[in-house]
């Protein structure tokens, strides 16, 4: 059985592909993080290797391997498995090096399978290099081989990449559905349950993630904290988090990214307050601090910070100057008037 949670679009359009024998050579899993896309395309890979008749059973010596990443078949290549960066530096890009080796491994027969299937996580950060050798592969189709790209971002791939594979949408499930399935298959208590689906925006991977330790979640109160800092700071020491930004950017862009969320979702949160929407905020455990914080400030001024911290997000993902994007958001982050 299929495995994503609330991808019913995505999972029939596959499945009738897989009955009528239409699979495409190549597939785009667009999403957000954490949505989903991995597992979608790992059972799509168990589908086509299923040796049963209901496919994915998920029970078949294949579907295990699958599951266990141990089937010589299926191959996953994405930043982190980069064999050739022996330096501590993060791999920012996925080399033509990594495509060259998979370019070949298609043209070989599958070893144990039916199928071979590459998936390429993070499609977005292929090099143009890489992208291109990848294209040229996909150009010529080889029977019984099928590549899944998955991305958080089409925009960031080639359109010509884009034009060879056929797109499927993972949209976030609603909230509620993430918090039926924590409860129901994680045993997650209602409560904790309802605060996890609202933060995950839906992404049950991170759910999933935050209900197995509260790692996560202690590090969304260290940011939420960080952030009611900077909104009393003055600009001097605005500066100075824009530096530690900087440096933070320069290590990890998905934390900065991943910071710039929780601070839309929040300014969304001060918004749904200040209209009367409460009872749709994500961050449900601080609602009396927002409605506190909210009291500061005019609508005008947080629907224009929700703006400024969407275009700072589009611009770092476009390899804008990340000095000068997180100065001008940190400085049209409006100031708080008291009383
Ligand atoms: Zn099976």
């Amino acid at each position: 059985m299929w495995q994503v949670v609330g991808q019913t679009r995505a999972v029939s359009l596959l499945q009738h592909s897989l009955e009528r024998g239409t699979l495409a050579h190549a597939y785009l899993l667009v999403g957000p993080r954490h949505v989903g896309k991995m597992t979608l395309a790992l059972n799509l890979a168990q589908a086509l290797n299923c040796e049963a008749v209901e496919r994915p059973c998920g029970e078949c010596a294949s579907c295990q391997k699958i599951a266990l990443n141990k089937h010589a078949d299926i191959q996953i290549i994405g930043l982190s498995q980069n064999e050739d960066s022996a330096e501590a530096k993060p791999q920012t890009e996925i080399s033509i090096n990594q495509i060259r080796e998979i370019q070949h491994s298609s043209s070989l027969p599958p070893f144990e399978g039916k199928y071979k299937i590459f998936i390429i996580d993070g499609a977005e950060f292929l090099s143009s290099e890489a992208a291109n050798c990848l294209l040229k592969t996909l150009e010529e189709p080889v029977d019984k081989v099928v590549f899944i790209l998955l991305t958080a971002n089409d925009r960031l791939l080639p359109a010509t990449v884009v034009s060879r594979c056929q797109q499927l949408e993972l949209p976030p499930p609603a909230t509620g559905e993430v918090e039926a399935a924590l409860c129901s298959g994680w045993g997650v208590e209602q409560l904790r349950a309802k605060l996890l689906a609202r933060l995950s925006r839906g992404c049950l991977g991170w759910a999933i993630l935050a209900a197995s330790g509260d790692d996560l979640l202690q590090q969304r109160t260290e940011k939420l904290d960080r952030l009611l800092n900077i909104i009393n700071a003055d600009y001097e020491e605005r500066f100075t988090y824009v530096a530690q930004f900087v440096a933070l950017f320069r290590k990890n862009r998905e934390l900065v990214q991943e910071i710039l969320d929780l601070w839309l979702d929040w300014w969304r949160d001060l918004m749904l307050v200040k209209v009367g929407c409460g009872d749709s905020i994500t961050n449900v455990d601080l609602e009396a601090i927002l409605v506190n914080i909210a009291g500061g400030y005019n609508l005008a001024q947080i629907r224009a910070f929700i703006d400024s911290i969407q275009a700072a997000g589009e611009q770092l993902r476009r390899n804008a100057n990340p000095q000068l994007v997180l100065e001008v958001l940190m400085l049209s982050m409006p100031r708080r008037k008291y009383g």
